[in-house]
């Protein structure tokens, strides 16, 4: 488990879905861009498993926790 303060995440449980990337750049630049969200998720070497992480940029909105049905992100 991965703590920046305001958002913890369980990488164990994160599929790469990217639906929390999705919502957060909708939320926060209007477009539906992953690559423009407050969050990095990554693939660790060629598993199944990912690597959850915030930017400095992130608000700890909650936003994204909403949707992700992994229970992989949380707001405290
Ligand atoms: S908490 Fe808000 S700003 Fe931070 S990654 Fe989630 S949606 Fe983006
Ligand atoms: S944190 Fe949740 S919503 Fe984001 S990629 Fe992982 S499983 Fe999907």
């Amino acid at each position: 488990m991965a703590s920046t303060g305001q958002m913890t995440a369980r990488s164990e449980n994160c599929t790469g879905c990217l639906m929390c990337q999705l919502a957060c750049s909708f939320t926060k630049t209007s477009e539906f861009s992953p690559s423009k969200s407050f969050l990095s998720i990554e693939r660790i070497d060629k598993s199944e498993r990912y690597e959850v992480g915030f930017t400095e940029d992130c608000d700890g909105c909650g936003v994204c926790t909403q949707y992700c049905y992994y229970d992989a992100i949380e707001s405290e």
